[in-house]
């Protein structure tokens, strides 16, 4: 396995010459901080999988990115859809203007056709966050970031765990790299200062560490009534003890609401659409619990020192579980009941998650990553066009 710090970029990259496939709103977040770091060099495709103002726009100009090529038809469709439409199009584009090398981020079918598309032109295949693992093999998640995995000829691991489960799956040693994860940079870079905070806490009506701040999205909260009712209603005991809950809304969730009319368990929660990143961490780092399904959030909390209830039964981000800063409990009674204890003990919770350091990192993966792409990309890989 590479050690961190690595050297220097052994060359400069050339304009335009590293492509960043990326599709959603978690992979503009996280690979805001390396495509900063690369540069002019980086090139950005955005499959369109999560495509408007609210999931992309407003995250392309906030986080100063780039304007991407923008492919065609592929939000909406399902799985295999979006892959198919997705990789045409990535092979049309590298066999027109071929990048030196590509970069894919974490687990959605953009990182799967991304990764895809580099494997059958044998161009070099960069994977952010490689090596996480839910085991649980009902996510096409989990299927996605095995199989990018397996293909990458740089695997960019978070954490020694996520390096422990590549190496498990018997991977090349030199294929692997610790670098940490670009949440912390992110986090750090994008967090408003406290006047902004403060600003932002009095719009929405809300006291520093009184507050819980809530998010879900996933399909196994949202694809059925009983288990998006269960969220729900559980949100709704805690907001009527008197905590305000805040609830920005993914378009998912919100028209699995209304699919299921379940409305009524809203009432006393303070609703709103989704809502910009800097508005989001701003929000979360005085919240006194997160509620969330999501995968970023797990790791933020760590950055932010703020304590979270994962809604789900599993993660493949186990290291802030191990840090003391989440919990993963399954929606249904537990939660809400795990909430009151959370929130009960919140200023001894809060202190000693402050002084706890992020497992994910010491805010300098993009740096490694993008010094590790420029050496990558003058190797040739071992697999033929
Ligand atoms: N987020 C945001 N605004 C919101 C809700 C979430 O900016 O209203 C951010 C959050 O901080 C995290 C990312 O969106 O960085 C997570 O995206 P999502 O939950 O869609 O995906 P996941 O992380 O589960 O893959």
């Amino acid at each position: 396995m590479t050690t961190c710090p690595p050297p220097p970029p052994a060359r400069t990259l050339a304009p335009a010459s590293v492509a960043v496939v990326l599709g959603t709103r978690p992979e503009l977040v996280k690979l805001a901080p390396l495509i900063h770091e690369l540069g002019d060099a980086a090139r950005l495709v955005h499959t369109g999988q999560h495509w408007d103002e609210t999931m992309s726009g407003r995250f392309l100009r906030d986080l100063g990115l780039p304007r991407p090529q923008l492919l065609t038809g592929v939000g909406g469709r399902p799985r295999a859809g979006q892959i198919a439409l997705s990789l045409g199009q990535l092979d049309a584009a590298f066999a027109e203007d071929r990048p030196a090398a590509v970069v894919v981020q974490g687990d959605t079918n953009a990182t799967l056709a991304g990764a895809l598309a580099a494997n059958a032109r044998g161009i070099p295949l960069v994977h952010v966050e490689a090596g996480l693992r839910s085991f649980d093999r009902a996510m096409p998640e989990e299927h996605n970031r095995v199989m990018v995995d397996h293909v990458a000829d740089l695997l960019c691991a978070a954490t020694t765990g996520n390096a422990a489960n590549l190496r498990a799956e018997s991977l090349d040693e030199e294929r692997i790299a610790l670098t940490g994860n670009t949440v912390v940079e992110v986090v750090r870079r994008q967090l408003p200062d406290a006047d902004a905070r403060a600003a932002l806490l009095a719009a929405h009506g809300v006291a520093p560490d009184g507050y819980v701040l809530a998010t879900v999205h996933r399909p196994e909260n949202t694809d059925t009534a009983g288990a998006l009712r269960a969220v729900l209603t559980e949100l709704d005991r805690i907001a009527r003890t008197g905590t305000p809950v805040l609830f920005p809304m993914h378009p998912r969730t919100r028209a699995a609401v209304e699919r299921f009319a379940l409305d009524g368990l809203l009432a006393r929660i303070a609703v709103t659409g989704p809502v910009g990143y800097a508005e989001f961490l701003g929000l979360a780092r005085h919240a006194a619990l997160l509620v969330s399904d999501s995968g970023g959030v797990q790791e933020e909390c760590t950055v932010l020192g703020r304590p979270l209830l994962v809604v789900r039964r599993s993660t493949e981000r186990p290291e802030a579980v191990e840090a003391g800063f989440a919990a993963l409990v399954p929606p249904g009674p537990g939660l809400g009941d795990l909430a009151a204890d959370w929130l009960a003990d919140s200023p001894e919770r809060l202190a000693r998650l402050a002084a706890t350091p992020s497992p994910y990192g010491d805010g300098l993966a993009s740096a490694r990553i993008a010094a590790l792409t420029a050496r990558l990309s003058e190797r040739p890989v071992p697999v033929a066009a």
